[in-house]
């Protein structure tokens, strides 16, 4: 953007430029450029609206094991410049830099049941935003024993965290962290221009283990976390914009399970507390969601399984659109 400032067209608007004329020009110039990309990348925004609310797939892979192909459990929500992560799997705080969320826009956490899948990076990604220049508050929401869990990630980093507010003269991190624990669905949270409203949903023997749905001024998007066929997530989902829904391929449950010594029981887990696609598209169509979202993709990097065959089983009772999760997709 210097380089403007030699800019043919800036230099033209003047008779006689002096350094003021230069400014001025610039000024235009830039705002030009702010409200030709505005228009680009943001036709709401250049209809004078206020910008649309955003949802990022951070991580779409079902499973603690890391992956080449794909993250653990997570997705952001940015809304007024505010960042909503739901559950933080491994490497949260990077896939947010790579889906270009500033990580000191961090406002809320909410982890939907306590599986390391889904929890491994909690502590990590609010530390790591601290130390990448977070200064505001962050509420962090979820079932027992979040509390305790914050509590005891920092008192495990409290060497590093100590140092760094000596050293770096950085501001105190635990007065940032504000947790909500909760054992039943409702409304969490409700703000000028976003309510969030959580569900209890079926994963057991991991209870409770929540649902959430986001209500913001434009669109209302549900993530449903890792569940059997739930009827509370149905009614949590009803009428949403976006469903982003926990999905298994059950024919290929037994290829994932045979490269492991407790197949079996590996197996019963994972048909017993999860959604297959086919039963996603049935809870989406019974939902009346516009746009069904299967994450969270167990298995997650089989090749015999395209993603045509995910769409294929989910369309069996649904209609309306679908889309195959994928790491850094933004819906
Ligand atoms: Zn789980």
């Amino acid at each position: 953007m210097i380089a403007s400032e030699q800019h043919p067209g800036i230099e033209a608007q003047s008779s006689r430029p002096g350094v003021d004329d230069v400014r001025i020009a610039r000024r235009r110039f830039l705002l030009a450029v702010a409200s030709m990309a505005g228009a680009a990348l943001w036709p709401w925004a250049a209809r004078g609206q206020a910008a649309r609310t955003r949802v990022i797939l951070l991580g779409t892979g079902g499973g603690p094991r890391p992956r080449k192909t794909s993250s653990a459990a997570a997705q952001v929500i940015v809304s007024d410049g505010r960042a909503y992560v739901v559950d933080c799997g491994d490497g949260v705080a990077r896939q947010l830099v790579l889906a270009g969320v500033s990580l000191a826009s961090l406002r809320h956490v909410f982890i939907t049941h306590h599986h390391s899948d889904h929890n491994a990076d909690y502590g990590n990604l609010i530390w790591l935003a601290w130390a990448a220049g977070l200064r505001t508050r962050v509420d962090a929401w979820g079932p027992p024993p979040l509390e305790k869990m914050t509590k005891l990630f920092l008192e495990m980093n409290a060497y590093d965290i100590s140092t760094r507010i000596a050293d770096e003269g950085r501001i105190p991190l635990a007065p940032l962290i504000h947790v909500h624990e909760s054992t039943d669905g409702g409304v969490i949270l409700q703000e000028e221009n976003m309510r969030v409203t959580s569900a209890l949903v079926k994963h057991p023997p991991v209870a409770p283990a929540f649902g959430y749905r986001f209500d913001a001024r434009d669109r209302s998007i549900v993530i449903s976390g890792d569940t059997a066929p739930s009827d509370n997530l149905i009614e949590l989902a009803r009428g949403a914009d976006v469903l982003i829904h926990d999905a298994y391929y059950p024919a290929a449950i037994d290829r994932l399970v045979s490269r492991v010594p407790n197949a079996s029981s590996l197996k019963q887990s994972i048909v017993s507390h999860h959604t297959s696609a086919e039963d996603a598209g049935r809870i989406a169509s019974a939902a009346k969601v516009k746009l069904l979202v299967l994450s969270h993709l167990v298995p997650p990097d089989d090749p015999e399984v395209s993603d045509q065959m995910w769409i294929d089983a989910a369309r069996r009772h649904f209609q309306g659109s679908i889309v195959v999760g994928k790491d850094l997709l933004e819906i």
